[in-house]
């Protein structure tokens, strides 16, 4: 058992926030894990490779981290195996495992930084795909009783960004492994505008979707490892249809999607730019320059400096358009 006091957490967190846990706690198995559970100083916090978090100071409990790793095949019919893989394992060496095996679905979520139990947690999206899609079961320890408890996945609640595990009376489920249900067969998905036209006319293969991808996003979001970030700080909102009518005759370019059950989906990226807060620096927080929607630590920022920063904006949006933003990152 590995269990480390007064634990800094500088290298597990990729906004850089320089914090500390009273207690780390690692496992490698269930059965590591469920010994040590009753001895844990609470509160518990379940931390992956900590790029949606954004740490506000230092958290008194016990940090855990989840070292189970790798990923195996339980079952195969002619279309889909099912893959169970350890909560702990790195999300894109789990993509890139797939395509290696010829099996499809999670290629356009390439690059993604992250582990696969939180991917689980935050139901991660991007380029037309959402792992929603193909999760199939979560498996999870309940660290309130000790009991093993496994949740299909229409029990997880899924929506844009979000589940079940995301509110704070299911803090409690420890996610320990993830079953996916994967495609043998191969089919693009090019449902993401700049993806259709890379491929216009071509069929590309699973490995050249998940290189097309990479470049995108190389080009768009900044390394965590050189400027302090989480990803899109801001989820991009949902508003009634009946709601946007002024919006859309002020801001005829506006980008809205339909999102169904009459909602629709407006930019959050759009809304912060058009606010003209992108490249905006407030102390040693600010709004990346290539892209409105992630807010970067730009040396030495507090998460309390982060924060304020993101609540500016938010008044500010909501002031000019009517709209509220919500953050897409975890605040500790
Ligand atoms: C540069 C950059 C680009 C990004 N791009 C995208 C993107 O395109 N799409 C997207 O959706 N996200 C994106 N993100 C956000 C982030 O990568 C995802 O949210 C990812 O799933 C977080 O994984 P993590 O392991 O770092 O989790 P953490 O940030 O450590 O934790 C996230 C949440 O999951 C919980 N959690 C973690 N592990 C477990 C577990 N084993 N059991 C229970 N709960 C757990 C945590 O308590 C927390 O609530 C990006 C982030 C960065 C920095």
């Amino acid at each position: 058992m590995e269990l480390r006091q007064n634990h800094s957490l500088l290298g597990h967190n990729t906004f850089g926030m320089d914090v500390r846990a009273s207690w780390f706690f690692e496992y490698s198995s269930e059965d590591e894990l469920l010994e040590a559970l009753p001895r844990l100083e609470r509160p518990l916090l379940n931390i992956g490779e900590g790029s949606n978090l954004l740490f506000c100071g230092d958290f008194r409990g016990t940090v855990l981290h989840c070292a189970i790793r790798g990923a195996e095949i339980e079952s195969t019919d002619a279309e889909t195996a099912l893959v169970r893989v350890g909560a702990g394992s790195n999300w894109d060496s789990f993509v890139e495992w797939c395509i290696s095996h010829g099996l499809y679905g999670a290629e356009n979520l390439s690059g993604i930084p992250g582990e696969v139990g939180a991917a689980a947690v935050q139901n991660i999206g991007a380029y037309g795909s959402e792992a929603c899609e193909i999760i199939r079961q979560v498996r999870t320890v309940d660290a309130e009783s000790g009991e093993i408890r496994v949740f299909d996945a229409a029990e997880c609640g899924y929506s844009y960004r979000d589940s079940i595990f995301k509110r704070a009376e299911n803090k409690r489920y420890i996610i320990t492994s993830v079953v996916f249900a994967l495609s043998r067969e191969w089919k693009p998905i090019l449902k993401y505008k700049a993806l259709a036209s890379e491929f216009e006319g071509i069929e590309p293969s699973a490995e050249e979707v998940r290189q097309a991808v990479l470049v995108m996003r190389e080009g768009k979001l900044p390394d965590p490892k050189v400027l302090g970030n989480a990803g899109s700080f801001f989820v991009n909102p949902l508003v009634p249809a009946s709601r946007i009518g002024t919006l859309s005759f002020l801001y005829p370019d506006m980008p809205r999607f339909d999102a169904g059950e009459g909602m629709v989906k407006l930019s959050a990226a759009w809304l912060i730019d058009k606010a003209g807060w992108k490249g905006f620096q407030m102390g040693r927080a600010g709004v990346y320059e290539h892209q409105p929607l992630v807010l970067v630590n730009l040396g030495g920022a507090t998460g309390q400096e982060i924060l304020n920063l993101a609540n500016s904006i938010i008044n500010d949006v909501y002031d000019k358009f009517g709209v509220e933003l919500s953050m897409e990152v975890n605040r500790i």
